[in-house]
């Protein structure tokens, strides 16, 4: 079946600079922005520039230089954000919903970055 992209997804008008975000890192493929609706004192998403709709997508079919520019961009938002555990920070969950189950809102792979309170459970009981 593969994947479709939808170009006028929000993330997608972000990075064409249609609409503003609160920008904390940009990297030659990478994009990391506060979240508009933050469920905790630290969220920032981290996108791909590439038009990949989930990690899978993006796994599977973006190039070697994307992979390395995001997962790096991954821990350079960490660093930058202060939440490094083994750097005295408080510790941080990374978040990627994917698809129905997932329950994934934007159909552009982002990364969330939740920290800054205890966090609970991984996922709440079905
Ligand atoms: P999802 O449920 O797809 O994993 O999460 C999408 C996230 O994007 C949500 O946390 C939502 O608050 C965030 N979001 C949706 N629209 C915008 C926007 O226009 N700007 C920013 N910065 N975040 C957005």
């Amino acid at each position: 079946m593969g994947y479709e992209y939808d170009d006028q997804n929000i993330f997608a008008k972000i990075l064409r600079g249609e609409i503003p975000c609160d920008k904390v890192l940009e990297t030659e493929h990478s994009l990391a922005f506060r979240d508009i609706r933050p469920q905790a004192p630290v969220h920032v998403l981290v996108i791909p520039k590439g038009a990949y709709v989930t990690h899978d997508h993006f796994a599977l079919e973006a190039s070697d230089a994307e992979i390395a520019d995001f997962t790096r961009a991954l821990g350079q938002v960490c660093k930058l954000l202060g939440v490094q555990p083994g750097e005295g920070g408080s510790g941080y969950r990374l978040i990627s919903n994917s698809g129905d189950d997932g329950v994934q809102e934007v159909p552009h792979l982002h990364v969330h970055i939740m920290s800054g309170r205890m966090l609970g459970r991984m996922v709440s009981p079905g």
